[in-house]
């Protein structure tokens, strides 16, 4: 991907920047109260250098799936709170969905000032991107910085569409992701490893598949190891298997140029009969899995294998839990892999939604090397795909002016 601008490379000082940040953050059911901030605290070095370098700084951002229309749960107003506790400053907010009275919300900070925005969704323009809503947004700055990695794969009004109308550029979190991302894609020290797992093969196999042609090793978990298996002619029991994923899954585990099994799967597992957290489950080897069983974690001999191959690796890419790590029955593959990658000089980077709060649960976060803001789109991102939120930002080599219709 060509080098992209960032903050670092624009004039900031007295000027309005509008800034796409990711807080999409989960909060305790039914109540305001943010059950992780990770997002949020990702934001805080892209703020602080545009305040530091007096900016007037406009925050934006989306919150779950209101569709168009302004609810109140999904109201971005709790996190102001939060923001302004780590900022240790003055947070407005702009609660309103009229652009008229946005614009006036917005004209009334000065340079070294934060105003975060109503939740972008309530604008049914943000989702459907049009020209509109991305003008009107646009005509909030003078600049606009996306930072919101984990929404960069939408084609959305404040993330794709506003480029079109004012210089943009990438925050540094943006810039961080990417070039996490790309190290570990294009130039890895190796041995490489990669350990994908997680619900669905679906999801992942254009990972697997590009991953194969770069990884040493990839180490597969998790319920799509039993389409895996399924491929590889081993009887599953009643594990789910997504046929329509079966060729592909054969032809990658055929493909092992070397004569090495590049990719490997579990050899034992933990079984139970039902999906259910307190149901009686067995560990055993997979010839061995019963006609109604279906696997739910990988296996002790498993983990010590796994274990083994990431002893040895230099780097490593881990997207998708190796088992149901929410129940304690089948959390043992999962913080054992956890444990294995957390070492001491391992590259380690950590990808995917629940990946990253069996990582936090396990509390090895600080242990890791780079953690993605982003589940969906560093996906996209590993499968190769040109994530619209990054392509639209001005390459480092371009004019400030490029494609801008003002
Ligand atoms: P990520 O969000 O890290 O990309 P996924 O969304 O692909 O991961 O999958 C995460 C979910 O997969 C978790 O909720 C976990 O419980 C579930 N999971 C893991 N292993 C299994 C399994 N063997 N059977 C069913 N679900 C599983
Ligand atoms: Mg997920």
């Amino acid at each position: 991907m060509a080098e992209k601008k960032t903050v670092r490379d624009i004039e900031v000082s007295g000027k309005r920047v509008l800034v796409r940040v990711d807080f999409n953050v989960p909060f305790k059911p039914g109540t305001d109260e943010i059950s992780n901030s990770n997002r949020i605290v990702a934001s805080l070095p892209t703020i602080r250098y545009l305040l530091g370098r007096g900016a007037s700084v406009v925050l934006c951002s989306h919150l779950g799936r209101p569709g168009g229309r302004s609810i109140q749960e999904l109201s971005l107003r709790p996190i102001r709170g939060r923001l302004a506790q780590y900022l240790d400053m003055r947070v407005s907010f702009s609660e309103s969905t009229n652009f008229q009275r946005i614009q006036q919300d917005v004209s009334r900070i000065t340079p070294g000032e934060v105003i975060l925005l109503e939740n972008l969704r309530f604008h049914p323009g943000e989702e459907a991107n049009t020209v509109e809503f991305s003008k009107e947004l646009s005509d909030l700055a003078e600049f606009f910085v996306n930072d919101a990695f984990g929404a960069s794969h939408r084609a959305h009004a404040s993330i794709q569409g506003i480029t079109g109308f004012l210089p943009s550029v990438a925050g540094l979190l943006l810039e961080e992701e990417i070039r996490s991302l790309e190290k570990v894609l294009l130039d890895p020290l190796r041995p490489f490893v990669a350990v994908l797992g997680g619900a669905k093969v679906s999801d992942k196999i254009n990972v697997v598949n590009k991953l194969s042609l770069t990884a040493n090793k990839i180490l597969i978990g998790g319920g799509m190891a039993a389409t895996f298996l399924s491929a590889s002619g081993r009887f599953v029991g009643s594990s789910p298997v997504e046929e329509n994923f079966l060729d592909k899954a054969k032809s990658l585990l055929n493909n092992s140029p070397d004569g090495n099994a590049k990719i490997v799967l579990p050899k034992d597992v933990v079984v139970s009969d039902e999906f259910d957290s307190q149901s009686p489950y067995r560990t055993c080897l997979v010839s061995e899995i019963g006609e109604r069983e279906m696997l739910l974690d990988i296996g002790p001999q498993t983990r010590d294998i796994y274990a083994k191959v990431l002893s040895d690796s230099s780097t490593v890419l881990w997207n998708g839990p190796m088992g149901v790590f929410e129940w304690d029955h089948y959390s043992e593959g999962t913080r054992l892999i956890a444990d294995a990658i957390a070492r001491d000089g391992v590259v380690s980077v950590i990808g995917g939604g629940s990946t990253v709060d069996a990582v936090s649960k396990f509390g090895l976060e600080a242990r890791m090397t780079h953690i993605s803001t982003g589940g969906g789109a560093s996906l996209e991102f590993m499968e190769g795909k040109d994530l619209p939120g990054i392509v639209s930002l001005l390459d480092a080599d371009e004019p400030y002016d490029k494609g801008v219709v003002g």
